[in-house]
């Protein structure tokens, strides 16, 4: 099969590999770009590293699975790359999202076939009623519900969401649905204006900030100084949650005022559990037309090094890779 290795910082190659083994085969049939995998791409990650196959945001055709399982050849699904056991400690501590024992899909998804064991298959797949690109944004989204979730939203709420990139957008897009108003900070003026068009309110951060006090911030960029100043814009009893990845080095500074006196939290979170990728899909379904102008670009595997500098370039939400 065809696949699209990322061979070294800012090098994607296609190469050709053996088929995948496994109890349950999908046929890939598109992927779209995750934050992560370009950062990867740009500058390395310390668990993806090359030789390797990125891509986890996916919606295929099954091509083989065993007689007993309730998917067939020829069903189109979305995939959760990942998904928790259900019975390790962090599970039932109620935080699947830090499950141990994860169960995943074996390879990245910047290629043709892809394999699950049939266990997992059971549990991370949903059935597609076709071949419907719009839901390789479900892990996005499942991913930005799990962020939403920690900050406990209500519609008395004013959300500031730094950063107008797909996660951000994405979260202000399900906040809007929720009736909770939101504003989006974005430098980028093409990409206000897109957000704009999609309905969103936007500006610069600094005319965010004098607009008014928001009681949450959602932090898509990561930037610590973003953070830190967001701590203190936050309105008192307000909460800021770090939802960008930071790089691992990285310490904040947070004045202890801010969190003993105005009684501000601040949290994180990465990542997503099966209950949220599904209600991510029935989200995706009530509106896909909504979700899918998101995805500004396709492109096929052979050029996935010109998706990636798209990307970086800042010019595309969404990417789809389609194999
Ligand atoms: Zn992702
Ligand atoms: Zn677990």
């Amino acid at each position: 099969m065809r696949a699209l290795m990322y061979v070294d910082e800012k090098k994607m190659e296609l190469q050709e590999l053996p088929m995948p083994e496994g109890e349950v085969i999908l046929r890939v049939l598109g992927c779209t770009v995750c934050g992560t995998d370009l950062k990867t791409f740009l500058h390395g990650h310390p668990y993806f590293k090359p030789p390797t196959i990125l891509g986890h945001e996916f919606y295929g055709r099954v091509e083989k699975a065993p007689a007993d399982s309730s998917f067939a050849p020829g069903d189109y699904v979305v995939a959760a790359p990942y998904g928790e056991c259900g019975l390790c400690d962090a599970c039932r501590e109620g935080l699947p999202e830090l499950c141990e024992k994860k169960d995943y899909v074996e390879t990245g998804a910047f290629c043709e076939y892809v394999a699950l064991s049939s266990a997992f298959a059971e549990k991370g797949l949903i059935r597609l009623a076709g071949p419907e690109p719009v839901y390789a944004l479900t892990e996005p989204l499942a991913c930005v519900l799990t962020g939403l979730e920690k900050m406990k939203t209500w519609p008395l709420d004013r959300v500031l969401v730094i950063g107008g990139g797909p996660m951000g957008t994405l979260a202000a897009m399900t906040l809007l649905e929720q009736q909770i108003p939101v504003q989006v900070a974005e430098l980028n003026p093409a990409r206000r204006a897109k957000l704009r068009e999609w309905g969103i309110p936007c500006d610069s951060l600094e005319n965010c900030y004098s607009s008014g006090e928001f009681n949450k911030i959602l932090v898509a960029v990561n930037v610590a100084a973003l953070v830190e100043e967001a701590v203190k814009k936050v309105k008192s009893g307000g909460q800021v949650l770090v939802f960008a990845g930071l790089p691992r080095d990285v310490n904040l500074s947070i004045p202890a005022y801010d969190l003993h006196y105005r009684f501000v939290s601040i949290s994180g979170c990465s990542g997503y559990a099966l209950p949220a990728f599904r209600k991510a899909y029935e989200i995706i379904k009530g509106n896909p037309a909504r979700y899918q102008a998101l995805i500004t670009h396709r492109f096929p595997l052979e050029k996935g090094q010109e998706a990636m500098e798209i990307l970086a370039r800042g010019e595309a939400f969404k990417v789809m890779i389609e194999p």
